[in-house]
């Protein structure tokens, strides 16, 4: 049963399933709620967000495309593509890669314009992660055509009054919606 989204503020923190220095294997001590330190050895291991994106494609319309989630968590909720940032990766070539992945567009940087960027929790196999998501947008390419795959179970436009707010996978995302049709001229 879909349920609206919220931010999974019941369920274990990172912080408390950290416990040993990845160095010498000794107990870390929480120093600041950002970080531990190991007493042991001095190391320091930094409670860090991890980097993920989205992406707003917008037709001729001016409708945007969502994807249904595959995969836990929120599978079946609505979804903007996009994913996380790999090692080795930029956010630009992030985000391309997952469009092509997801809906099977291509695109290249100059076509994305940056929209803002979110903290959001993620809630993954019941701890309650930390990510910092980076959302851009770009027109629907012509001459494309959508095809969902990978995380993307299906994927659709939808106008701005339609948008499924209630099964929006995260708080987050649906703030990053409302951010980009805030956009000043946006339906001038
Ligand atoms: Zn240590």
């Amino acid at each position: 049963m879909l349920v609206s989204a919220i931010d999974f503020v019941d369920i274990m923190e990172p912080q408390e399933l950290i416990k040993y220095c990845p160095n010498c294997k000794e107990n870390l001590v929480l120093e600041k709620k950002v970080r531990f330190k190991c007493l042991s050895c001095g190391y320091i291991q930094y409670i860090s967000p991890v980097p993920c994106n989205s992406l707003i494609i917008t037709n001729k319309a001016k409708e945007i495309l969502l994807v249904e989630r595959r995969n836990e968590p929120r599978a079946g909720f609505w979804d903007l593509p996009g994913g996380f940032i790999d090692i080795e990766e930029n956010i630009e070539t992030s985000v391309i890669r997952e469009a092509k992945e997801e809906v099977n567009l291509d695109f290249s940087p100059l076509d994305l314009h940056y929209i803002s960027s979110n903290f959001m929790r993620y809630p993954y196999k019941g701890i309650n992660e930390h990510l910092l998501n980076i959302s851009y947008h770009a027109y629907m390419p012509v001459g494309q055509n959508i095809k969902a795959g990978d995380d993307a179970k299906s994927a659709k436009f939808f106008a701005a009054k339609d948008i499924p707010w209630e099964n929006i996978a995260f708080t987050s995302v649906a703030k990053m919606i409302k951010t980009y049709l805030k956009s000043p001229g946006l339906y001038a």
